[in-house]
């Protein structure tokens, strides 16, 4: 397979970055230093790492019938992905996240306007396109019922699922059972295990891809556990690096690598998103992790 179909369903965000030296009081007004739009979302970070690293990317999602909308889906398609499922609803805003840096200190207001109208109908109404692809990625961002809805689908046509349970919520432990991977951190394994009875536990763990930072990325397999490092590499902005590591997962498990050799690509991947800054931006090309292999 030369060119893995991936879809994935998920949010689409502008996020509003104000840098400042002083936060405001509540009642007060201050001069900021600067201001940027940057594309993100967790949804949409994840399909831009996985077309970037040589996937053919379908993104399910929902944006509002506004500026930010319009900009987002143009940018998703200059990263080549198909935009063709991607819905604009009338009367709600698209996603945003307004995020306040001083000096760092930070504070962040999350808005999913649109993301919210990623609902089981519209997942249904896409069934063709689940039933299609190589690989389903999945996060948080969006109804839990969509989720299960794509699961649900997903595994009618036998297709595989990665879910990245990241912002971590209690989830139906059917839903648990159902996917093929979950792509937690530490803490959110912690949670997602707390809630699974003992005589589940060892065949949940199996599924888990824990991330651990800089030290790497921890599988469970045959009853044994192994931890494959991550690459010293001169960490500049961490953000994302969980999204590229799971798009990079995604494009290697699909073109029907190991387990360990798609963590080492994503290790890989998500090393070199942190040395540059900014989600999105930091994402690397599959020539660049090819080269940076050897
Ligand atoms: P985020 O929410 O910021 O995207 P996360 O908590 O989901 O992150 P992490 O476990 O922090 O995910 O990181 C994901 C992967 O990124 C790690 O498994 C590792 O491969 C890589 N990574 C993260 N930080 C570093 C680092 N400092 N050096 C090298 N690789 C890193």
């Amino acid at each position: 397979m030369i060119q893995p179909k991936i879809t994935v369903i998920g949010s689409i965000n502008m996020d509003l970055v104000t840098r400042t030296s002083i936060i405001p009081k509540v009642g007060e007004t201050v001069l900021g230093e600067s201001f940027h739009t940057i594309p993100g979302g967790k949804g949409a970070n994840q399909a831009v790492a996985a077309a970037r690293l040589g996937a053919d990317v379908t993104l399910i999602g929902s944006v509002g019938n506004d500026g930010f909308g319009s900009m987002l889906k143009e940018h998703l398609q200059k990263q080549g992905i198909n935009t063709e499922y991607i819905k604009t609803v009338e009367g709600i805003s698209t996603g945003i996240a307004a995020i306040t840096l001083s000096e760092g200190d930070n504070s962040i207001i999350v808005v999913s306007g649109a993301n919210n109208e990623v609902t089981p109908a519209l997942i249904t109404d896409y069934e063709q396109v689940i039933a299609k692809s190589d690989l389903i990625l999945l996060q948080l961002e969006i109804q839990v019922k969509a989720v299960i809805e794509a699961v649900r689908l997903a595994k009618k046509h036998k297709v595989p699922v990665i879910l990245n349970p990241a912002p971590i919520q209690k989830l139906p432990r059917d839903l648990l059972l159902q996917v093929d991977y979950l792509t937690p951190n530490e803490h959110e394994q912690t949670m997602l295990l707390s809630s699974i009875d003992e005589d589940e536990l060892y065949d949940m763990k199996e599924k888990c891809i824990v991330t651990k930072g800089a030290n790497g990325v921890t599988i469970y397999q045959h009853q044994k556990e192994t931890t494959i490092p991550s690459y010293k590499v001169n960490a500049i902005d961490t953000t994302g690096a969980g999204d590229t590591f799971n798009g990079a997962l995604a494009v290697s498990l699909s073109k029907g690598k190991t387990l360990q050799e798609a963590c080492n690509f994503a290790n890989a991947a998500a090393a070199l998103s942190v040395t540059k800054l900014g989600a999105q931006t930091g994402i690397p090309t599959l020539e660049e992790v090819e080269t940076f292999l050897g």
